[in-house]
């Protein structure tokens, strides 16, 4: 066998630099409540906006759908693994979305990787967002064209960085978050699509945090009323929508070319049909009860103005991400850890995922929790903030 030390080295480095990333197990279903390693706690990590991952009427349509279809897919999309359901849930989607048609994935991070390539290549550029998720980074490198960052939520940066680059490319795409997971900051999204369809940029925006949450649960183009000008949307049904999977929302020539070129589509086995339909059950739930987002909205303000009048800093959100801002990486592990034995589970995010000095712990309320349950969590925050100095 070959010398594998090197990945040791790299574990001992890790760990003697607080980086170690020590994967917790779930022993519940996603709820308000989860048990991690053995313990009932309240959870603050999921992305389990509208409690549809156990949602009754959720779980009963992956069941049924198991019973009708069978467990796993067997094939390729492009072979023979497009059920009826797929097409179903894609027509659903495209209509929930407000556009002609939408292409689904395995994975929110299959939904980047099957358009970003098929739509820019060598010769090409990309503007990129420098805060961009890391699936949207992947698909940029995959596609081997220039990627050229700009300053985080700046049209004026970005349009900057297109007139510096003007006719040394061939086709030009910018790329943003819609919803900005690790801070909850919305992207500026009428100006950035302003300056890219005055310099005749191709416009894609990845709205996994904002679907279910902005714009009455159906994102933030919609949240902004610019239904039908964004080229490319890109969404996950694994958060909001309480399943596992990815969507491409577009017009129909630019879904029906994605079939012949997305490499996930044509070399990775479909999505479930458990998911599929789960996920038809998902839309269904929010388009059917306003109650959901409402909730979660509620909670969100509830829960941010209490942290706030704590003297609590809660950043740059404007979503039910709530950054609680601790500033070094080991303060954040200490009082993640804290919370812990307190009950409470909320992950420390720290260098490289955020800028150094930028660490925070960072909680997702979610509707599935209780006045009670927010009650509860603001207690111990604030009885731990005190203890580690922080208020
Ligand atoms: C979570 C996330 C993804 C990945 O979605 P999955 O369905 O979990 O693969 C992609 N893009 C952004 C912006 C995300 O936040």
């Amino acid at each position: 066998m070959a010398d594998l030390s090197f990945m040791q080295a790299e574990l001992d480095r890790l760990k003697s630099e607080g980086l170690y990333n020590s994967v917790r197990a779930i022993g519940s279903p996603q709820d308000a409540w989860i048990v991690v390693n053995g313990e009932r706690v309240l959870n603050f990590c999921s992305n389990n906006y509208l409690g549809l991952a156990n949602h009754p009427k959720v779980k009963k349509a992956a069941q049924d759908a198991i019973e009708k279809w069978g467990a796993g897919p067997a094939a390729v999309r492009s072979i023979a693994g497009t059920l009826e359901l797929h097409l179903e849930l894609e027509q659903r989607l495209a209509k929930f979305k407000g556009v002609e048609a939408a292409l689904v994935t395995q994975s929110g991070f299959q939904a980047n990787t099957s358009t970003i390539p098929p739509v820019v290549g060598k010769g090409d550029l990309i503007f990129s967002d420098r805060l961009n998720h890391a699936s949207i980074i992947d698909g940029c490198r995959l596609s081997g064209a220039t990627i050229i960052p700009f300053e985080h939520a700046s049209a004026e940066d970005l349009e900057k960085q297109i007139k510096a680059n003007a006719g040394k490319y061939g086709k030009a795409l910018m790329i943003t978050d819609g919803v900005f997971s690790m801070d909850g900051d919305i992207a500026p999204l009428p100006s950035l699509l302003e300056v890219c369809e005055r310099h005749s940029v191709m416009t894609m925006v990845d709205d996994a945090h904002g679907e279910g949450v902005l714009g009455v649960g159906k994102g933030c183009v919609a949240h902004f009323q610019l239904e039908g000008r964004v080229d490319f949307e890109i969404g996950t049904l694994s958060k909001a929508f309480g399943a596992v999977g990815g969507v491409v929302a577009a017009k129909a020539p630019v879904i029906d070319y994605l079939k012949q070129k997305a490499r996930p589509f044509l070399f990775s086995s479909a999505m479930t049909a458990a998911d599929a339909a789960a996920c038809l059950a998902g839309v269904d739930v929010i388009e059917n009860d306003a109650g959901p987002v409402k909730k979660l909205w509620d909670n969100a303000r509830y829960y941010q103005e209490k942290l706030r009048g704590l003297g609590l800093d809660t950043g740059l959100t404007q979503t039910p991400i709530t950054p609680i801002m601790l500033g070094e990486a080991d303060k954040a592990q200490a009082f993640s850890r804290a919370l812990f034995e307190e009950g409470i589970f909320a992950m420390a995010i720290g260098f490289p995922t955020v800028a150094k000095g930028k660490a925070r712990i960072r909680t997702m309320v979610s509707a599935a929790h209780s006045r009670e349950d927010l009650d509860l969590a603001l207690e111990k925050i604030a009885g731990v903030a005190k203890k580690h100095g922080v208020i």
